[in-house]
C-alpha cells in the first residue's frame, strides 16, 4: 500500500464558463480509513468539488491526486480507485439488482468476478433481493443499489453526494450504519451533506466549504466542542 494521501486536492479553482466562479483555491488532503465530510449550504460548491476530484468536470486550476496518481493525466489509473455513489438511480427500472451490479463493474474494464458482486450484495443486505428489478425496490434499497454499483470495480474511496437528501430519518440511520460498515471494511469515505447532524454523527473531520471556498476543516469532535451545533448552523446559511 503506498504512503500516499487517500486524496490530495492543491490550490482548485473551477470557473464555469459564465464567469461564475464555484471553487475557489480549494485544498485538501483526506487519509486514509476516513470518514470526511463535506459540509456546506446549497449552492457552495459541494457537488462541484465532488465532480472535479472524480475527473468528471476539468478544473481551471490545480491538481487533484488520487493515491498519488493525478486525475487528468493519470485519469484511468486514478479513477479506478474512486467509487461515486450519486443521489438518484438513473433509467434501470427493469433491470435485475445482479445485472445492474455486474454490469457497472464491466463499465470499468474489470473481468467479471461474481465471488465479489456476491461479497458487495451481501454486504449491503441485497443478497435476498439479487433477482428483483430495481422498481420493485423499496427507497433504502434503491440507494442501497447505488452504493453496490459503485462498490462494484472495488475502489478503495468511496463518494457519496447528500446521501440521505430527501429521506426520512429511520432511513437516514439505515444509511448512517451501512456507510458505517463500509468504513470499517477499510474504505476510505467523503460524503457531502448539509445536514449537521449527519456530519456529526459520521465523520471523523468535518470540512465547511461556503461560496466555493473551503473555510474551515477539523476534526469533528474539536470542532464540536468549539463551535457548538449553533454556531456551526450559522456557518450551514445560504449566503446572501
Ligand atoms: P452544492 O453541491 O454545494 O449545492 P454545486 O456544486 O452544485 O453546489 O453548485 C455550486 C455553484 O455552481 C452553484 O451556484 C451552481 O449554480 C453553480 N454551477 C454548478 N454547475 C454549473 C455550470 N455547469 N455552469 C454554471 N454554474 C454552475
Amino acid at each position: 500500500m503506498s504512503d500516499a494521501p487517500m486524496i490530495q486536492v492543491e490550490e482548485l479553482s473551477k470557473t464555469f464558463g459564465d464567469g461564475f466562479k464555484a471553487l475557489v483555491d480549494v485544498d485538501l488532503t483526506i487519509q486514509r480509513g476516513e470518514i470526511f465530510a463535506l459540509l456546506g449550504p446549497n449552492g457552495a460548491g459541494k457537488t462541484t468539488l465532488i465532480s472535479v476530484i472524480c475527473g468528471l468536470v476539468n478544473a481551471s486550476r490545480g491538481r487533484v491526486l488520487v493515491d498519488g496518481h493525478d486525475i487528468v493525466r493519470d485519469y484511468r489509473a486514478a479513477r479506478s480507485l474512486i467509487g461515486l455513489v450519486p443521489q438518484e438511480l438513473t433509467n434501470e427500472a427493469f433491470t435485475t439488482v445482479w445485472d445492474t451490479v455486474s454490469f457497472s463493474r464491466g463499465l470499468f474494464g474489470q473481468p467479471k468476478d461474481p465471488a465479489h458482486i456476491e461479497k458487495v450484495l451481501r454486504s449491503l443486505t441485497l443478497w435476498d433481493k439479487r433477482n428483483s428489478r430495481l422498481l420493485e425496490l423499496s427507497g433504502g434499497m434503491k440507494r442501497r443499489v447505488l452504493i453496490a454499483k459503485a462498490l462494484s470495480h472495488e475502489p478503495q474511496v468511496l463518494f457519496l453526494d447528500e446521501p440521505t437528501a430527501g429521506v426520512d430519518v429511520e432511513l437516514r440511520r439505515e444509511m448512517w450504519e451501512v456507510v458505517r460498515g463500509l468504513r470499517d471494511q477499510g474504505v476510505t469515505i467523503i460524503l457531502t451533506t448539509h445536514y449537521i447532524e449527519e456530519a456529526e454523527e459520521m465523520a471523523d473531520r468535518i470540512g465547511v466549504i461556503r461560496r466555493g471556498e473551503i473555510v474551515l476543516v477539523e476534526n469533528t469532535h474539536k470542532l464540536m466542542r468549539k463551535l457548538g451545533s449553533k454556531e456551526l448552523t450559522l456557518h450551514l446559511q445560504e449566503p446572501l
